[in-house]
């Protein structure tokens, strides 16, 4: 396993919420996180059908262009009663021409549950998959999940994505009500990140 130094990180994403996430959980090891949207780059296409594939992309394209190690998230969630979807393609379900749309792409999914008459608890998982590489190629990967269930209708506003759907296992508040901090200690990313702490910066 590669130890990270240096003091810069770049993250590799356009999603304003995993930037402030990931930031958050450098900045106790002395790493300024830097978007790689200071760079100026274009986000390449996630052509990869798995978490890691993606990843491993947008890991690589960024540390390959900035010189700088780089760290990328790929995440979503996966709901058992639809065969794991919408999985990698979280995102894309949320795509409208005039941006991203999460109430839409919950709805889709409440919907295709309600529509398949799927029994309750309907449970689902986020999960999260870091990866780390460094300009010369080498790359370290850490996975994460955290298993919960949705609910409906939307409760909070905290948070991003599909946290206002998702109740944790064990838990009363949403994703979306919960206090960050309380998101970030249990997460599927703040797994992976633990992962990527002990391997490469503890
Ligand atoms: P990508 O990894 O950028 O392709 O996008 C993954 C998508 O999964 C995000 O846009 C969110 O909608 C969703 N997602 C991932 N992690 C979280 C989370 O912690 N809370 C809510 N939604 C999330």
């Amino acid at each position: 396993m590669r130890r990270f130094s240096g003091d810069k990180l770049v993250i590799a994403s356009h999603n304003k919420g995993k930037l402030r996430e990931i930031s958050a959980l450098v900045a106790p090891f002395g790493v300024t996180a830097i978007p790689v949207t200071d760079f100026g780059l274009e986000e390449p296409e996630e052509t990869e059908d798995t978490f890691v594939g993606n990843a491993r992309i947008k890991a690589h394209f960024a540390a390959r262009e900035t010189g700088l190690p780089a760290l990328s998230d790929d995440s979503g969630i996966m709901v058992d009663a639809l065969d794991g979807a919408p999985g990698v393609y979280t995102a894309d379900w949320a795509e409208t021409p005039a941006g991203r749309d999460f109430p839409m792409a919950m709805k889709k999914v409440w919907d295709l549950l309600e529509a398949k008459h799927a029994p309750e608890p309907r449970t689902a998982h986020f999960c999260a998959t870091l990866c780390l590489a460094w300009p010369d190629g080498h790359d370290e990967i850490f996975e994460g999940r955290v298993s919960g269930r949705l609910v409906w209708p939307m409760r909070g506003e905290r948070g991003f994505g599909f946290d206002p759907v998702f109740l944790p296992d064990g838990e009363t508040e949403t994703f979306g009500e919960m206090d960050p901090a309380r998101k970030h200690a249990m997460s599927h990313r703040a797994e992976a990140f633990a992962k990527l702490v002990a391997g490469c910066f503890a």
